[in-house]
C-alpha cells in the first residue's frame, strides 16, 4: 500500500440506479486517487455490485457518470477498459469456457495480440498457476481455481485500475490468505477498489473504507476514521448501517 496522491483513478459521480421506483443506488459520489487500496463496504443488498457494475461499464447509470482514469466509460469504453481489471462477483463472466479460450478472448478484446499476448498469458497462468486445468471449462473447476482465472483475467492486460467484486468471497481460509496476499501485492503499484461485507478485509487489505448502506455513501475515510471511539471497526460498522440490510431504502 502507498500513499495516494491527488489525481483519481475512480470516480463516482452522482451515480443512481433504478429498477421501476426501487433506488439500488442514490446520489453515489466518491472518488480514488491513484495509489490507493480502498475497501467498498456495506451490508449485502447495499448497493455495491451494482455501483462496481456501473463503473466497469456492464450497467448503465439512470443517473450520473463513472470515469476510470479520467475517461468516462459510458463515452470512452474502449480506452478507459484498456485501463481498468475487472474481477466480477463469483469469479469469471463466460464459465462455458475455458481458462486458455477466455485469456485469448479478453486479451484480444484488450488490444493484445501476437507474442504480447501468448508471454502475458504465460505469465498469469504462472503467477496463478493455472497450467493443470487450462484447458478445462471454468465452470467445471473448483471456486479457487475459478477466482486464480478471475485474477488471471483481471491482470492480463496490465491495467492501472483494479475493481473487484467480493474476490474472497466463497474462498476457504487459505484461499483467502493467498487472494488478500496477492491484492497488498498489487496494491503497491495499482489504484483498487474492493468490495467486501467482511471488515477483517478492510483492516487486511486497505487504505480506506468507502461505506455504503441502503443505497447510499454512508461514510468515506480511513479505516481509524471510521471505528473512532468505538470499540472496534465492527461496532462502527453496526452504528453507520443502523437499520440493517432489510430497511426500505430512504425517500
Ligand atoms: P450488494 O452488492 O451490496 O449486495 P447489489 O448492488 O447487488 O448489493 O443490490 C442493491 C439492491 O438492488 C438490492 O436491494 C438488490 O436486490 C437490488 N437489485 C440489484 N439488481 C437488481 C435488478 N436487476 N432488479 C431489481 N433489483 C435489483
Amino acid at each position: 500500500m502507498t500513499a495516494g496522491n491527488s489525481v483519481p483513478m475512480i470516480e463516482a459521480i452522482g451515480l443512481s440506479k433504478y429498477y421501476g421506483t426501487f433506488a439500488a443506488i442514490r446520489s453515489v459520489t466518491f472518488s480514488v486517487p491513484q495509489g490507493q487500496v480502498a475497501a467498498f463496504l456495506g451490508p449485502n443488498g447495499a448497493g455495491k455490485s451494482t455501483t462496481m457494475k456501473i463503473l466497469t461499464g456492464f450497467l448503465a447509470p439512470s443517473e450520473g457518470t463513472a470515469r476510470v482514469a479520467g475517461l468516462d466509460i459510458g463515452r470512452d469504453r474502449r480506452p478507459a477498459l484498456e485501463q481498468l481489471g475487472y474481477l466480477p462477483e463469483n469469479g469469471p463472466l463466460y464459465p462455458e469456457m475455458t481458462p486458455l479460450s477466455l485469456l485469448r478472448f479478453f486479451g484480444t478484446a484488450r488490444g493484445l495480440s501476437g507474442a504480447t499476448l501468448r508471454e502475458r498469458i504465460a505469465g498469469v497462468v504462472d503467477r496463478f498457476a493455472l497450467a493443470p486445468v487450462i484447458e478445462k471449462p471454468i465452470h467445471k473447476l473448483s471456486k479457487g481455481y475459478r477466482q486464480r482465472v478471475g485474477m488471471a483475467q483481471c491482470l492480463l492486460h496490465e491495467p492501472a485500475v483494479l475493481i473487484m467484486d467480493e474476490p474472497t468471497g466463497g474462498l476457504d481460509p487459505n484461499q483467502i490468505r493467498e487472494v488478500r496476499r496477492t491484492i497488498r501485492e498489487l496494491g503497491e503499484s495499482k489504484t483498487i477498489l474492493l468490495s467486501t461485507h467482511i471488515l477483517q478485509e478492510v483492516e487486511a487489505m486497505a487504505d480506506r473504507v468507502i461505506l455504503i448502506d441502503r443505497g447510499r455513501i454512508a461514510f468515506d475515510g480511513t479505516p481509524r476514521e471510521m471505528q473512532g471511539d468505538r470499540a472496534s471497526l465492527e461496532e462502527a460498522f453496526h452504528v453507520l448501517t443502523e437499520g440493517g440490510p432489510c430497511a426500505p431504502a430512504a425517500a
